[in-house]
């Protein structure tokens, strides 16, 4: 592992205290290799650099922006392979998903560089004065980014390609279960033209104190935070001291609809792609699959035998479907949620028993019968475990859908458009998928509704959240 020290200024360096620590790769248990821990100083260190970095980058033109963008989408997409070994060594994810979020990632410096052009403004007359509204969009300032382990590299891009599109510098913590991709997607920044102290990485396992530190700091106006609904309810604390503008990805509990008129092979692909994409440890998966009882027995026998055919084992080898959960912690956790919705009466379809032996495994496992009250029902399972109930009435399925704190995606199948759409607006999420198992895209607004988050990543929505609107009422 060649990058496994703070980024600062465009440097490499140990950190003020030299205190490192490990990352293992779940698959093995094995320690890959350790990472430098940032400390305070480390944090005031990539605050001035990002400082001096950002004066300069936000005079340059739209269209330099623009192309440094592009070209960092252009040598990410020339190293999608070594970019997705990364991610499936630290994370364990499976190949076919780590190409997918490695191609996903590189996506959003392509699209941003697309809109660092289109910061659109607007100038109109005052109805009453007749005097111009001016009205443009200008960086907001130094952004602090913190992302979760469950996609090391797009939940990292998906808040550097934008905020560089807008004019800004930025600071990223990357989780510490996963630093190793964040750190080596720096180098490829500067060889695309990113200049030094623009982008700074600091790994830590002061977690807290430092990004605390950082939302003090009179020179951060951004904190953008993909991650847990209570680290997200801490940070809007934090954030709320210096009224910081917030953006936040927090967690989901997607319900996933499967109508009566549906087409059974859609859905059962829609389901697979929604429920183990990422082996279901991402906020989108799907939570609780509502099934209609009139199909319920054949969608979840079509539905089990496409989970029973997926091959589990170390990611690193091609033919793996489902790598290891990124921890003892979610392992154990998900092995919990299955013991207690089996105990409250669900019955086991297929998979619900950890295997012994080295690394963090749990099979696809599939559970029907899923009563109200199991814990699966009300907290995310990020886990590869389907939890099916039934339905028999479209009023009575849309309040138990509804019925969360969450509100990040939602997923529908009927093949009645008119229903369907009826259907989805009465679905309070901020995205839902209609006959697809699959709504993230660069082009498009990611976010949710409730405790799901503030703020849109991606599509035109997500170079905003680091740009304040500047009116200005002028005579002439
Ligand atoms: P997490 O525990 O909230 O951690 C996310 C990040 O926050 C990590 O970098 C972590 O650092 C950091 N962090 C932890 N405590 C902090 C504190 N007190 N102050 C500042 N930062 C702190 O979440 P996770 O377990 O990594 O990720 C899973 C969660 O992310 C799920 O709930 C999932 O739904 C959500 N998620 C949401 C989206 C979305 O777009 N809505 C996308 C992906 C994931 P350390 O690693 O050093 O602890």
């Amino acid at each position: 592992m060649e990058y496994t020290n703070l980024y600062i200024n465009g440097a490499w360096v140990e950190g003020a205290d030299k205190v490192r620590f490990d990352v293992t790769n779940p698959a093995t248990e094995e320690v890959l290799t350790s990472v430098a821990s940032a400390e305070i100083t480390d944090a005031d260190a990539a605050l001035d650099a990002a400082e001096a970095a950002m004066a300069l980058w936000s005079a340059q033109t739209p269209r330099h922006r623009s192309e440094v963008l592009r070209k960092a989408w252009e040598l990410m997409t020339a190293r999608l392979p070594e970019f997705a070994h990364l991610i499936t060594l630290e994370n364990g994810k499976g190949r076919a998903d780590a190409m997918g979020e490695a191609t996903y990632a590189a996506e959003f410096f392509r699209w941003f560089a697309e809109e660092a052009v289109r910061a659109d403004g607007m100038i109109t007359h005052a109805p009453a004065s007749g005097a111009r509204i001016i009205v443009q969009h200008k960086p907001a300032g130094i952004g602090v980014l913190i992302t979760p382990w469950n996609y090391p590299a797009a939940m990292g891009t998906r808040k550097i390609a934008p905020a560089l599109a807008a004019g800004c510098a930025v600071i990223i913590k990357p989780a510490s279960e996963t630093p190793l991709t964040m750190l080596a997607l720096m180098p490829l920044l500067e060889e695309a033209g990113v200049p030094k102290g623009l982008v700074n990485v600091l790994p830590s396992r002061r977690t807290g104190a430092l990004v605390d530190h950082m939302l003090h700091d009179p020179r951060v106006r951004v904190v953008s935070f993909t991650g847990s609904t209570a680290v997200g309810r801490k940070l809007l604390k934090s954030a709320a001291d210096r009224v910081l503008k917030p953006a936040m990805e927090l967690g989901g509990n997607a319900p996933l609809i499967v109508f009566e008129d549906a087409d059974l092979d859609v859905a059962v692909e829609g389901a697979m792609l929604a429920k183990m994409r990422n082996l279901g440890e991402a906020c989108t998966a799907a939570n609780r699959i509502y099934v209609h009882a009139d199909v319920a027995e054949a969608f979840t026998s079509k539905f089990s035998a496409a989970m029973g055919a997926l091959k589990m084992g170390d990611g690193t080898d091609p033919s793996v479907d489902v790598g290891p959960l990124v921890n003892a912690d979610t392992r154990d956790k998900v092995a919990a949620f299955v013991n207690d919705a089996v105990a409250k009466g669900a019955k086991v379809e297929l998979g619900g028993t950890a295997p012994n032996g080295i690394g963090y495994f749990y099979p696809p496992t599939v559970l029907s019968n899923v009563p109200e009250t199991a814990d699966c029902v009300a907290d995310e399972i990020f886990g590869p475990v389907a939890a099916i109930q039934t339905f028999t009435d479209q009023d009575d399925v849309i309040r138990r859908a509804n019925d969360t704190e969450y509100g990040l995606v939602a997923y529908v199948f009927s093949q009645d458009m008119k229903r369907a759409m009826q259907v989805c607006e009465r679905l309070d999420y901020g995205m839902v998928g209609l006959n697809r198992g699959l709504v993230s895209d660069p082009a498009a607004p990611f976010g949710g509704t409730k405790q799901s988050g503030l703020g849109r990543e991606g599509g035109h929505e997500g170079m905003l959240e680091f740009m304040e609107t500047q009116y200005i009422s002028a005579s002439w």
